[in-house]
């Protein structure tokens, strides 16, 4: 029997240029997937009455490394190079594949509980072939839609991120592919997150690159973040390597040269920026306007939870603020006025949603409430007092809301949060997170 939800009589930000804006109309979801936008809707369905409500497609974070959970906040005042220190030297060598499993369940619900329906999960903690199984079981159970990234283990920073000699375990990944991923289409992918030039040497860099083609898996990198990676002219290295393609992420790309963004932009790379974790932790600024100016479609993402909050709003704002201030700055001094290219409330949202899923790979199933695709909506109640009165619904959901008008998040069809609440064990993920903190600050306190 067809399974089928109406949402009704919400203000429906689609973010589908054919679909549009409906100040007051419907969406069928059925069997998971949206089978109709438009202004009413009659159908034999569960109906949840969107009153008052703004109807978006949920929110894609296109680099998180969900592990760090268990250590939130522990590195309030970091910058990037003492994150190198604080955080991969001392805490990710200690983790357990328990620890893995609590962070990625209780940082996957953090997501659902805020509107993210789909994560990309960073996941550069993989210390043994237990580590994977556990994220990979976290996720799952959560229902969110994600990209697993499968990253390298992080046992100390000399082995794995200064000319590093270790490459991703081939045998491991392929593993994971045929026992989790035989299946590109569901809700889980898998992506292959490399540390490239710089961090590793060039036969890693290369025989990364091949494992990912050979599997069919897309790339995620970090590139041209502060002083450190900002030398290396990553993307050039990986160019003269002959290694740029379609299927890479590039994430941060605050200190691109300009031949740089021409190579991401030309080879049909994609763009992960971090605007929270950029400005404050010195990787740069949060070179949102200077991807769009490249033909890019630049995304979001939260990164580090150590450092900055879980939420999309932050990041939104964030980036925003960021490169606004840059701008206006740049025109004060220059006595001009400002571009007419300055970004706009209604960009970052399309940033925040459509162009995270390009940049996932996932923009045919989700990212934005268009007939076909797969249903991954969020609803935000724009009655509450932070939000309401509502001029221009976009613009609400973009500087006005925040967590706590999350009020209906749905993914791949499935009702995960309900009148502000998650459907899931939430006092357990809680526990076991907490658990894990107090284990790996014993260990930490062992080893010292
Ligand atoms: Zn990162």
């Amino acid at each position: 029997m067809t399974h089928r939800i109406l949402l009704r009589a919400g203000h429906v930000l689609s973010m589908d240029p054919a679909v549009g804006d409906l100040p007051q109309g419907d969406v069928l979801i059925e069997d998971g997937k949206i089978a109709a936008v438009d202004r009413e809707i009659g159908a034999d369905a569960e109906v949840l009455d969107m009153t008052g409500r703004i109807v978006i497609p949920g929110f894609v974070d296109t680099h998180r490394h969900t592990w760090e959970a268990s250590i939130r906040n522990v590195a309030p005042d970091a910058t990037l190079d003492d994150y190198f220190v604080d955080i991969l030297d001392t805490f990710a060598p200690l983790y357990t594949p328990e620890d893995v499993y609590a962070a990625n369940l209780a940082g996957a619900l953090e997501c659902l509980n805020a509107g993210i329906t789909t994560l990309v999960d960073w996941s550069h903690i993989n210390n043994t072939p237990e580590h994977p199984d556990a994220a990979i079981r976290a996720l799952t159970e959560t229902g969110i839609r994600a990209q697993y990234a499968y990253g390298s283990a992080n046992t100390s920073l000399a082995d794995y991120w200064f000319e590093s000699k270790i490459a991703i375990p081939g045998e491991d990944v392929r593993r994971v592919r045929t026992e989790y991923f035989a299946s590109d289409g569901g809700l889980l992918t898998l992506a292959l997150a490399t540390r490239g030039p710089g961090f590793c040497v060039n036969d890693v860099v290369t025989s990364e690159w091949s494992l990912a083609r050979e599997l069919d898996i897309p790339i995620t990198v970090h590139v041209a973040m502060g002083r450190l990676a900002g030398r290396f002219g990553m993307v050039k290295q990986l160019h003269d390597l002959g290694l740029l393609g379609p299927d890479t992420t590039y994430v941060h790309c605050c200190y691109f040269s300009e031949e740089e963004w021409r190579l991401v932009a030309d080879s049909g790379g994609t763009v992960s920026i971090a605007p929270q974790v950029e400005t404050q932790m010195g990787h740069g600024w949060p070179p949102v306007m200077k991807a769009i100016e490249h033909g890019l479609r630049p995304s979001l993402s939260i990164d580090v939870v150590t450092t900055v909050p879980g939420d999309m709003f932050t990041q939104i704002r964030a980036a925003f603020a960021a490169e606004r201030a840059r701008v206006n700055a740049a025109s004060w001094q220059a006595d001009v006025p400002v571009p007419d290219t300055m970004l706009t409330a209604r960009q970052m949202l399309e940033i925040a949603t459509r162009n995270g899923a390009h940049v996932a790979g996932l923009e045919d199933r989700t990212g934005s409430l268009t007939p076909g695709k797969r249903a991954d909506v969020v609803a935000i109640d724009a009655t509450a007092l932070n939000v309401a009165p509502v001029h221009d619904a976009a613009a609400a959901v973009a500087l006005s809301a925040d967590v706590s008008n999350v009020e209906t998040v749905i993914v791949d069809g499935v009702v995960r949060k309900r009148d502000g609440r998650l459907m899931a064990d939430v006092a357990r993920a809680r526990r076991l997170v907490e658990e894990s903190r107090d284990r790996l600050l014993a260990a930490k306190e062992a080893r010292a």
